[in-house]
């Protein structure tokens, strides 16, 4: 008797749910993930455990999201290690927020079909803690995330996923290998996330605007579907700045293309009320496009404000000196919440020269010589986070080697959307429950900046009582 029939169900069409029922397929599946040991294994539709029973349980921890409730009673009884835990629900509606505490994770599932492209999206939106994904999908949703330019399958979909991860077609699937047969074929297709190095920089939101309305009316020219956005005149110069032809189509450009483009309309596609544009660049002009220049992270020649034991101002030292010779000098931390009571924290970029890579506070940074705390607050929430905003001080933390002989000045400010994170300093970042952040500092202190811990215990509490009062 088959678990459907003991379960006393039937597949029901309206949660797409063909069920693969070929072991050694679902055996390969699960091993293209190549998991190792201590890693973290999130099943979209585990259904009644296909896939599932291939995951090495003794050597990696898995979240099982299932919304049928009869199939995830069924499994939270059949996989009851403690490593394994089953959400009923939406995987839509699923937080993976709370993911980045397990360190590794990686995504795994036979999607349900009517849903496979906004699940795509969801579970690749930044900030994303998975490094991989194996999925299978209708063989009409993998052509169009795997397409190459020119070909009628490319799309927004291609290029925005293409942006940041490699993706390779692994194998195209027959109908008769899942109960009951779908009416297509089906593709497994791979996602590896792209090292940030190779991941061309612009402001994801800006990028996204850009791409959507440039394959709006695939058959048009881009110097038309984009005029919605800019005049079709700097379209041309952009093009033209990028070696390509004023009557190019949208299925013509490469993801790489794309940012170039993307990167040269710059302000006219601002999505923000950035004030302070990236270095360069004056007042949106309709007459001519300048790209951005590529600035390096950090100026070592900038000129820091040194201070005395008691944080008293001594005089300007360049960035280099004060960081070899360990001066005592200051910075500012700001941590912007929003009105759920979330903060903002920023992954730095690997282009850092400390901390690369690490989360941090939402904005942060060296107050210059001669320069206020309050004015280097924000400024800082304006050059990182494009915001507006009057920082309002909550504490010191005093210099010592923990934060780097810096003094810090903490500010908290308040905002409901970062949309224009300046990308040269910062590779991603997000609103976070305090609870995650909590549990994440608990179980990975590693994976921040030292001063951001420094900051974030001496206003841990005070951001608790305000968490409280709502
Ligand atoms: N993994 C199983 C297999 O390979 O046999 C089942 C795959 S079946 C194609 C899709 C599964 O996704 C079903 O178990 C279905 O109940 C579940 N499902 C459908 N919509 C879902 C959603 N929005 N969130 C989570 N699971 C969903």
């Amino acid at each position: 008797m088959s678990t459907l029939e003991k379960l006393k169900a039937s597949p029901r069409k309206s949660l797409g749910q063909n069920f693969l029922h070929d072991n050694n397929l679902a055996r390969w599946i699960v091993e293209c993930l190549e998991l190792q040991e201590g890693e973290h294994v999130l099943e979209i539709g585990p259904g009644l455990g296909a896939l599932t029973e291939w995951l090495p349980l003794d050597r990696v921890s898995a979240t099982l999201l299932e919304k049928d409730r009869l199939f995830a009673s069924f499994l939270q009884e059949r996989f009851s290690e403690p490593s394994v835990e089953v959400k009923l629900g939406d995987a839509l509606q699923y937080d993976k927020r709370a993911l980045f505490c397990k360190g590794e994770v990686k995504l795994v599932g036979n999607l349900p079909y009517y849903v496979s492209t906004a699940l795509l999206f969801h579970f690749s939106a930044e900030p994303c803690p998975i490094s991989r994904m194996v999925l299978t999908v209708q063989k009409e949703v993998g052509d169009r995330v795997t397409a190459s330019p020119r070909s009628g399958e490319y799309g927004s979909l291609s290029v925005l996923l293409q942006r940041r991860w490699h993706i390779k077609r692994l194998r195209v699937l027959p109908p008769s290998v899942f109960l009951p047969r779908p009416e297509v074929d089906s593709l497994v297709i791979e996602l590896r996330k792209k090292r940030p190095e190779d991941v061309p920089e612009i402001g994801e939101q800006r990028f996204e605007k850009v791409v959507k309305a440039g394959f709006s009316e695939r058959r048009k020219k881009l110097t038309n579907t984009l005029s919605k956005l800019v005049p079709s005149r700097a379209v041309e110069e952009a093009l033209a700045a990028g070696g390509l032809s004023g009557l190019s189509r949208a299925e013509e450009l490469s993801p790489e293309a794309w940012v170039n483009l993307a990167m040269r309309l710059g302000d006219f596609c601002s999505v923000a009320n950035r004030d302070l544009r990236p270095e360069g660049l004056g007042q949106p002009r309709a007459e001519a496009v300048v790209p951005p220049p590529r600035a390096a992270a950090v100026d070592p020649r900038e000129s820091l404000q040194v201070v005395d034991e008691q944080d008293r101002p001594i005089r300007g030292v360049d960035r280099a000196t004060v960081h070899s010779q360990k001066l005592l000098h200051r910075a500012v931390h700001i941590l912007v919440l929003n009105r759920a009571g979330e903060v903002f924290l920023q992954r730095r970029s690997y282009r850092k020269d400390t901390f690369p890579r690490k989360w941090d506070s939402s904005a942060a940074g060296h107050v210059d010589e001669g320069e206020s705390y309050d004015a280097c607050a924000g400024r800082e929430v304006r050059e990182e986070l494009g915001l507006i905003a009057e920082p309002v001080e909550i504490a010191r933390v005093t210099a010592s080697e923990k934060t780097g002989q810096e003094f810090i000045s903490v500010y908290l400010a308040q905002a409901e959307e970062i949309v224009d994170l300046n990308e040269r300093e910062i590779e991603t970042g997000g609103f976070f429950p305090l609870g995650i952040v909590d549990e994440w500092i608990e179980s990975r202190p590693g994976d921040f900046a030292s001063g951001f811990l420094e900051c974030y215990r001496k206003v841990q509490a005070r951001l608790g009582a305000a968490k409280s009062d709502r």
